[in-house]
């Protein structure tokens, strides 16, 4: 069997058990474009509607039980609906959900946001994309430049600021060490886009060429300390290091977006590679599930935020429920001894999966760091070190059928996106890695069936 044939079989067998949510697939779709409301959970034939969730399994509407390793994208390192969690969050729901005021938990989490991660102030907001929006904005005020440097395949947010050079197709997105500010989507005015310059993740000449450029207007430098929107592409050693002092050399602001690796290390990135930046965001896994993010950075610049000074509001924001979910989850679960226990497992699946791999001569890339790591099926065996290898070397029909098909084994390995990865929670036992890995297997040897591992090799496109 071939593995477009492989592709039909597995999504046959996901169509088979997921009825329900296909019918609710189905009707969503006529009042919600892609029945989705977020373009991140748009799957081929259709997403899974999901009804109830406990520790490390996820129940969806047909009834299905699934080991669960995406885990809300990275928002659930506490696992799903944690005990204690449940217990405090339904105490102090009690007593109301949203104030329009500040509350004691506003000072205490502040501090221990402050303490944890290793900066001076701090502003709290929902979601991501508004943090990243509100660094930018900062960097922007702070330095009176306009430009701002990211790289290509990093993802920030879906906000008009940053929504460029995300997934580009090369065809576009111009000579890999100057990449093109490519709109990543409709709707954006040239004005906007044409204000974020794009560099290649790990090639320290693509800054250099940028900043050669454009070195005393670029307000600041805005990167995932490891890649996780393009598979899980941590920085090649030392280019932290680099950014960190290009900046300094020109004046701008290295601003670091943990929404994701704040998750991933006790003390976020700066601890992990010892790289300080000068504002950080951090939101997903350090709310617990529950809508937080913060920006944190050195005093001079946070001071910039105030009436008439830099605008930050929002009603939703610092709302107690979600700061005293964030309180909690950093004290009480998300603890130094709980997140090394789940990087264990994290790197215990990891390695389990290059054992498999490799036995079977199935080329991958496969990477690890903290609660985190990812299988990425290749054509060929090399290692991924930015977008455009990403492009070139990911097989995406193997993903497919890899994630498809250990959908249908009650296995959700690693979102069910090929760019994505996994989470291993707080909740996730040695049992849960050892299903993972039967599944691994099985999958495998259906892709060895149809062919894949056949190495062929591609012709440089450049
Ligand atoms: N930054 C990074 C690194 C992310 O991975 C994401 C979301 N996956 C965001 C920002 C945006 O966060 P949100 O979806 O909460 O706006």
């Amino acid at each position: 069997m071939d593995i477009l044939d492989l592709i039909e079989n597995v999504k046959k067998e996901y169509v088979n058990k997921t009825r329900r949510s296909q019918e609710l697939y189905d009707e969503l779709k006529k009042y919600t474009p892609y029945g989705v409301h977020s373009n991140w959970r748009i799957w081929d034939p259709y997403p899974m509607f999901m009804s109830r969730a406990r520790g490390s399994r996820i129940w969806d509407v047909d009834g299905n039980e699934y080991v669960d390793f995406c885990m809300a994208f990275g928002a659930l390192v506490v696992g799903h609906s944690h005990p204690v969690l449940i217990n405090e969050v339904s105490s102090f729901i009690a007593n109301g959900t949203i104030y329009g005021f500040e509350t004691e938990y506003s000072v205490k989490l502040a501090k221990v946001l402050l303490d944890r991660f290793g900066m001076d102030m701090v502003r709290f907001s929902n979601t991501g994309g508004e943090a990243t929006e509100l660094a930018v904005r900062l960097a922007r005020a702070y330095t009176g430049r306009k430009y701002i440097l990211k790289f290509e395949g990093h993802y920030h947010g879906s906000r008009d600021t940053l929504m460029v050079g995300l997934k580009p197709i090369p065809a576009r997105a111009g000579h890999p060490k100057e990449p093109r500010s490519v709109p990543a989507s409709m709707g954006l005015p040239e004005d906007i886009y044409k204000t974020v310059l794009v560099a290649q993740w790990n090639d320290e000449e693509s800054v250099e060429k940028v900043f050669s450029k454009y070195g005393d207007e670029i307000a600041g430098i805005i990167l995932e300390p490891i890649a996780m929107n393009m598979g899980f592409i941590p920085p090649k050693k030392g280019f932290l290091d680099f950014l960190r002092k290009i900046s300094d050399e020109y004046g701008s602001v290295l601003i670091f977006d943990e929404v994701k690796t704040s998750g991933k290390f006790y003390g976020g990135a700066e601890e992990y590679f010892g790289v300080k930046p000068d504002i950080k965001i951090v939101s997903k896994a350090i709310g617990g599930g529950f809508p937080f993010s913060a920006v944190l950075g050195k005093k001079d610049i946070m001071e910039l935020i105030g009436p008439n000074k830099v605008a930050h509001g929002g009603t939703f924001n610092s709302n107690p429920l979600s700061v005293y979910a964030a309180y909690i989850t950093l004290t009480k679960i998300l603890t130094r001894d709980a997140m090394t226990r789940a990087s264990n497992l994290s790197e215990e699946t990891a390695k389990a999966g290059i054992d498999i791999m490799n036995d079977n001569k199935i080329p991958a890339y496969i990477s690890y760091a903290g609660t985190s790591g990812g299988i990425y099926l290749t054509r060929e065996a090399v290692e991924l070190r930015n977008w455009r290898d990403f492009v070139k070397y990911v097989n995406l029909d193997a993903m497919y059928v890899y994630l498809t098909s250990m959908v249908s084994r009650g296995l959700i390995p690693q979102c069910i996106a090929p760019d994505e990865q996994w989470t291993v929670s707080v909740q996730h036992t040695k049992e849960d890695v050892d299903r993972v890995v039967e599944g691994m297997k099985h999958v495998v040897s259906l892709l060895k069936s149809s062919g894949v591992g056949e190495v062929f090799k591609i012709e440089e496109a450049f």
